[in-house]
């Protein structure tokens, strides 16, 4: 502040306040915007900080009309502000453009009060600048010291006087307390102490160095000072203090400050917020750009100066022509300017120039202000690059299209698998049952909804383990969360015991996967295999039994394949090789185990089976015994065929027949050697009785010739004693021809013929006539068959047992009945009698050599007709036996082979 005239008034008097430099200090302050408006409504003075932004010099700023100011309306209601003011003495507040110089930006927010006594005049003051304005000359106009005064009242602003080194303030137009909404009596009085108190802690040292400096000032120069300072309801102030020298001390210093302070919280605020908003447009991606009324550039973000290429140091030089391609700039002109000015924005697509030449398409907001002629005041522009939106958007709509496609043939793809599958599943003879993660089922073919006996409804969409019997839904239940928590497929068997039969199910359980590859639901798959199961566990029964049975035989039993390797053999086989297990047997050849001599042995009868397909049977062949020596062994091999028929092995069996074959050895020799003895007796007993035969003769024949001739020539003891050996030598005679006969029997061979029985009976009664009359016996004889026999023999056989019928008769005449009856192979033929009987214990002795039951006195005989008798029977292949009771006759039979070709009756002649 240039110092002349002022500087020399206030050094006048130290006690007069400074009523010039008051009312330079009030106009003259850059941050002040003041203005005065007399009673016509013309503005008498305004102070620096206003003129900066107007294009009236101050010293000539008098008288200037509000219409001037302003924009027209208002103008109109500023001057009613200001009426207002006068007639109410209130304080009025009023916003406002400012049309001077075309500051198309600016806005003020006007205080405005009445000066008192000063006939209608009223100093209007306002928020506005944010700029710091350099400083100009100051003002020529002087206002008179009452009119200052009132003006001073009416600032808002303290304007003071404070004496440094006393620290106490001087002069203050208004008290600072009231003006930072303080109650009444809060100050007491020292300016100073007062802002101390409540300054901001960070504004202390800021404060106390400013205060510092203020006593070497220069004339003329300002100190400013910004500050925080608590008010009333407990918010810190933004205050602006300027303050300048009023008075010296002999050494020079500043002793006493002139200041004003204003409160400029509203401005900081407004400040910030621009920061803010300037940070927030400069780092958005959008380009924002601002233009003038003539359309040259004044602001650019960081967005636009990028893709643009543009430096903003002198904007100005740039206009909109420079931001887009020639249709683009014509769109804005012709069709946004004019639909923003009408409703405020105007949005759509446009294309921005970038700094390589090329079109960046652009989504567009343009705002428009409009000034109060309608005509544009500024511009602004929004514009986002919609490049990669547009890339994106034909991606999308690409991408849709091809999702489309998928969507249709994956569509169609899975109706036509599903129905295959549906299909399938529907025809397989298993159970098919498809299980959601829920554990709900999803789906269930008919033999599913057959084996629970349940419908469709009753299936879908139900739980398993409302469905399964409690044992599949435990196995079940754990075999699908397995599923579900692995994807792994998981095989099972489920086993149901149920009283009409237990069931078994072969079960698979398969993860159905969606597109993504999660697992949706379980496929359960099912096959009933209560069959197959129940044939295992038949075939497993019957092959265990086998194996007991095999194992338990003495037969050894083994089986080889086609190579002679073994397949299985019995435990006593086993036993046999030495060998402790199976395991030790299966796979090798008789050759691994045997001497080479053995192993080509049993490998020819091995080869030969496999080879002729026949079996070899009952042969046998020796072993080698493992102390050493050798068993004989009676084998039979067979060929094993598979289904087909195939041979695929060769099946051994054998048995031990080393003690057999000596037994049989022994025997036949044993055979032999009776054979040869049996011979030898009958040839002894033929050759004795033939040659007893002769001696005998003789004896007899001189007996009787003895008798006859010298009969009375003998006392009666000596006839009695010849008669003795007569008899004696007749009985030996006939014992000698019966036993003959026994001999004969079983030395002669049998002349074996078809023989007619009934002609051997016929010849039997010839030779027994004699006996038959003397004794009046009756013979009947039934049908009799022709048999292959030996006749003779036949005929004695009929004879001894006729004879006998008849010789052991009671008194009455004897009847004697021959029959023959057929009974399968054999004829089985009866001789029955009337006679004494026999008694049971008799049966079987009678038929033995030489045994009688009665004394030669009773019935004569010697014992040996039944037992040639039974000779017979056996040599013809028969039996001969009897039944009788004593006293009450007796029915001997005896039984031939019938003739092989004697079907019918045939044979009987
Ligand atoms: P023998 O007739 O010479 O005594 P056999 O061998 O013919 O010898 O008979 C043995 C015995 O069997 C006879 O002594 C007799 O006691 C008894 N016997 C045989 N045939 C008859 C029969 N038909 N009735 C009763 N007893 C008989």
């Amino acid at each position: 502040m240039p110092k002349g005239r002022a500087g020399s008034s206030n050094r006048a008097d130290d006690n007069r306040l400074p009523w010039d430099l008051l009312g330079e200090l009030l106009f003259d302050s850059p941050a002040h915007l003041a203005a005065l408006f007399n009673a016509a409504d013309r503005m008498l003075r305004h102070s620096r900080g206003l003129a900066e932004w107007s294009v009236f010099p101050q010293p000539d700023a008098s008288g200037i009309a509000l219409e001037a100011l302003f924009p027209a309306e208002q103008a109109a209601e500023f001057a009613l502000r200001l009426d207002e003011a006068r007639k109410t003495g209130h304080p009025q507040r009023v916003k406002t453009g400012w049309l001077p110089g075309l500051r198309a930006n600016l806005h003020f927010e006007w205080s405005m009060r009445s000066v008192p006594g000063a006939n209608g005049w009223v100093l209007a003051t306002a928020e506005r600048t944010l700029q710091e304005v350099p400083p100009v000359g100051p003002s020529a106009i002087s206002l008179s010291q009452d009119l200052l005064i009132q003006v001073m009242q009416t600032t808002p602003n303290l304007l003071y006087v404070v004496d440094l080194a006393e620290r106490r303030t001087l002069f203050i137009n208004r008290n600072p307390v009231e003006m930072l909404g303080y109650p009444p009596g809060k100050y007491d009085g020292d300016f100073f102490a007062f802002f101390e108190r409540n300054l901001h802690p960070d504004d202390q040292r800021p404060a106390l160095e400013h205060r510092r400096k203020l006593a070497d000032m220069a004339d003329g120069s300002v100190h400013e000072l910004e500050f925080r300072v608590l008010d009333g309801a407990g918010n810190w102030r933004w205050v602006l203090s300027r303050d300048t020298p009023f008075k010296r001390g002999p050494d020079g210093r500043v002793t006493q400050v002139l200041g004003i302070a204003q409160d400029i919280s509203q401005r900081r605020a407004a400040e910030d917020f621009q920061v803010r908003l300037t940070e927030i447009i400069e780092s958005t991606p959008d380009v924002v750009a601002t233009f003038r009324a003539d359309l040259k550039l004044t602001y650019l973000n960081w967005a636009g100066r990028d893709l643009l290429g543009l430096h903003t140091d002198h904007p100005a030089r740039y206009d909109l022509q420079h931001f887009g391609p020639a249709w683009a700039i014509e769109l804005i002109q012709r069709e946004a300017i004019p639909a923003a000015l009408r409703i405020g924005f105007w949005t759509g697509e446009a294309a921005l120039l970038a700094a390589d030449g090329s079109e960046v398409p652009v989504s567009l907001v343009v705002l428009a202000h409009p000034s109060s002629s309608a005509e544009v005041e500024y511009l602004s522009l929004v514009a986002r690059d919609i490049r990669e939106m547009r890339r994106m958007q034909r991606e999308l709509s690409r991408s849709r299209d091809e999702l489309e496609r998928r969507v249709y043939e994956r569509t169609e793809e899975l109706r036509r698998s599903e129905a295959l599958y549906r299909s399938l599943a529907e025809a397989a003879p298993d159970l098919v049952v498809v299980i959601a993660r829920d554990g709900n089922v999803e789906y269930a073919n008919q033999v599913a909804l057959r084996a629970f006996g349940v419908s469709l409804d009753q299936m879908i969409g139900r739980n398993m383990s409302q469905i399964f019997p409690p044992e599949i839904t435990a196995s079940q239940q754990a075999g699908v969360d397995e599923v579900f928590a692995t994807g792994q497929s998981q095989l099972f068997e489920i086993h149901s015991p149920r009283p009409d039969g237990d069931s078994w199910h072969d079960t698979i359980l398969v993860p159905i996967h969606d597109e993504d590859g999660a697992i949706t639901g379980v496929l359960v798959v099912a096959r009933d295999v209560t069959q197959r199961k129940m044939m295992e566990d038949e075939l497993h029964k019957s092959r265990q039994l086998l194996q007991l049975v095999l194992d338990n035989i003495p037969q050894r039993v083994f089986w080889k394949d086609l190579s002679r390797k073994f397949l299985g053999a019995n435990q006593p086989f086993l036993t046999d090789m030495g060998l402790a297990s199976l395991q030790d047997l299966v796979g090798r050849t008789d050759a691994e185990l045997l001497s080479k001599e053995f192993a080509d042995w049993y490998d020819a009868s091995d080869r030969q089976v496999l080879e002729s397909g026949q079996p070899i049977l009952g042969f046998e062949e020796p072993q080698a015994r493992l102390d050493g020596g050798t068993n004989w062994l009676r084998s039979s091999k067979m060929p094993l065929r598979d289904l087909e028929g195939r041979i695929f092995g060769v099946l051994g069996t054998y048995e031990d027949i080393t003690e057999i074959r000596a037994a049989r050895d022994q025997l036949a020799e044993k055979n032999l050697e009776l054979v040869r003895s049996n011979a030898e007796l009958a040839q002894f007993a033929y050759i004795a009785s033939h040659d007893l035969q002769e001696p005998l003769r003789m004896v007899s024949s001189y007996a009787q010739l003895l008798q006859r001739r010298y009969q009375g020539t003998l006392d009666e003891r000596g006839e009695k004693y010849l008669g003795y050996i007569v008899d004696g030598a007749g009985r030996m005679g006939q014992l000698i021809l019966d036993l003959l006969t026994y001999s004969r029997v079983g030395t002669r061979g049998l002349n074996l013929h078809p023989v007619d029985t009934r002609q051997a009976v016929a010849r039997a009664l010839f030779n027994l006539q004699v006996a038959i009359k003397e004794a009046g016996a009756q013979v009947r004889v039934g049908e009799l068959p022709t048999i292959h026999g030996d006749e003779t023999q036949l005929m004695q056989l009929f004879q001894n047992l006729i004879g006998n019928a008849i010789k052991f008769r009671r008194a009455e005449a004897p009847l004697v009945e021959i029959s023959a009856q057929r009974d399968g192979e054999l004829w089985r033929f009866a001789v029955r009698d009337n006679g004494i009987g026999i008694d049971e214990q008799y049966f079987d002795r009678i038929f033995e050599v030489f045994s009688r039951l009665h004394g030669r006195e009773d019935y004569a005989g010697t014992g040996i007709g039944l037992a040639v008798c039974k000779k017979i029977v056996v040599r013809h292949g028969g039996k001969i036996w009897v039944e009788s009771k004593q006293g009450e006759g007796s029915m001997f039979f005896f039984t031939l082979p019938a003739l092989a070709e004697a079907a019918n009756g045939d044979e009987r002649a």
